[in-house]
């Protein structure tokens, strides 16, 4: 083991470090070239699972559908398909879920979804449809032996009254059968471990992910941050000014800033991290290499201490 592998390994308490990457399905031919390109530049770190949005309403069913079987088809990829309760029957619902279990999709990302007139409107469920997260989580537990991921909020859903309240929406997702949940992004890692220990004083115990989002672009973060009621600390915003015209120091800062975010969650006890690609692999790929996770071919001296986990 070289020194920076023992050192990580300190970090991490000598426990296994894994990763997963989220991406969203292509709108046109350049994306999804796009998409492919980092698809296969990631795959060589063998990721724990790879996740695929669904649009807002339902938008994207054709084109996630697609993007989740081409990975089956061609690739070792474990891939999780997003699915939500929105604009949508009981029954289509479950045509799609099964509609992954034939192509050999083991693994879903249950939510509730945005409200169809769009973040911010009082949520209605379908008339037929599944009214709840947690009914859709047990509805896809019915169908076949998937594992379910479910989302979980550090900061509080924006629509959420109290913690309380989203602590009994976890807990009746995990009821239902989730096993894991993921994070919406969140900047201040404080404000994921005083979360942690609430879900964990409810006596939640599945493993509730750090989503990351390693910030390219600084205004397109702050808006995103600003819809879904994510803190965004003025330091950060420091450490972004000044560099509007200059994505390539942005880049340096970018995997600089998110590096830093894993690295002091590795220290404070994570050892599983989900990364918000935006279908781009660079940056997701420095912060991997920093954890010490390489692909077969990039493994020597350094072999990391995370891919030996993977
Ligand atoms: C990891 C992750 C992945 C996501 N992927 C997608 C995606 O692929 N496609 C997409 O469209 N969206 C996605 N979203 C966003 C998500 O759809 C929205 O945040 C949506 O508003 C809530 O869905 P949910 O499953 O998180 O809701 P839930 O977990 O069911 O609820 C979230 C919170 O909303 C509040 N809430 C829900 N129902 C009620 C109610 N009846 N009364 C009062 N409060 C209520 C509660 O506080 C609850 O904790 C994702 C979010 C995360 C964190």
């Amino acid at each position: 083991m070289s020194s920076d592998d023992q050192r990580r390994s300190r970090r991490s308490g000598g426990r296994p470090i894994s990763v997963s990457f989220e991406f969203f399905p292509p709108k046109t031919p350049e994306m999804e070239a796009t998409l492919w390109n980092s698809i296969q530049r990631l795959a060589p770190l063998a990721p724990k699972f790879v996740s695929v949005t669904y649009g807002a309403g339902g938008s994207t069913r054709e084109r996630t559908h697609a993007t989740v079987e081409r990975i089956v088809k061609e690739t070792p990829l474990s891939p999780a398909a997003h699915l939500t309760c929105v604009s949508a029957s009981q029954g289509e619902v479950d045509e799609v879920v099964r509609g992954y279990w034939n192509a050999g999709v083991r693994h879903i990302v249950a939510l509730r979804g945005d409200p169809p007139g769009g973040v911010g409107q009082a949520y209605e469920p379908h008339p037929d449809g599944y009214k709840t997260s947690a009914d859709l989580v047990a509805g896809i537990r019915r169908s076949a032996n998937f594992e379910v991921s479910v989302s979980a909020y550090p900061e509080k859903h924006p629509e959420s009254p109290s913690f309380e309240r989203d602590l009994d929406i976890l807990n009746a997702k995990v009821d239902a059968g989730a096993t894991r949940a993921i994070t919406q992004c969140f900047f201040d890692n404080d404000l994921y471990f005083a979360y942690l220990d609430k879900v964990r004083a409810r006596g939640i115990d599945v493993p509730v992910v750090p989503g990351i989002l390693p910030v390219s672009n600084f205004k397109q973060a702050k808006n995103f941050a600003e819809k879904t009621g994510c803190y965004m600390p003025s330091w950060l915003a420091g450490r972004f000014e000044g560099l509007d015209n200059d994505p390539e120091t942005r880049k340096l800062i970018s995997a600089a800033v998110a590096a830093e975010q894993v690295f002091d969650l590795l220290d404070r006890g994570v050892n599983e991290f989900h990364f918000y690609t935006l279908n781009r692999a660079d940056l997701v790929y420095a912060i991997c290499h920093l954890l010490g996770i390489r692909a077969p071919q990039d493994k020597g001296a350094g072999q990391g201490a995370g891919q030996a986990a993977a």
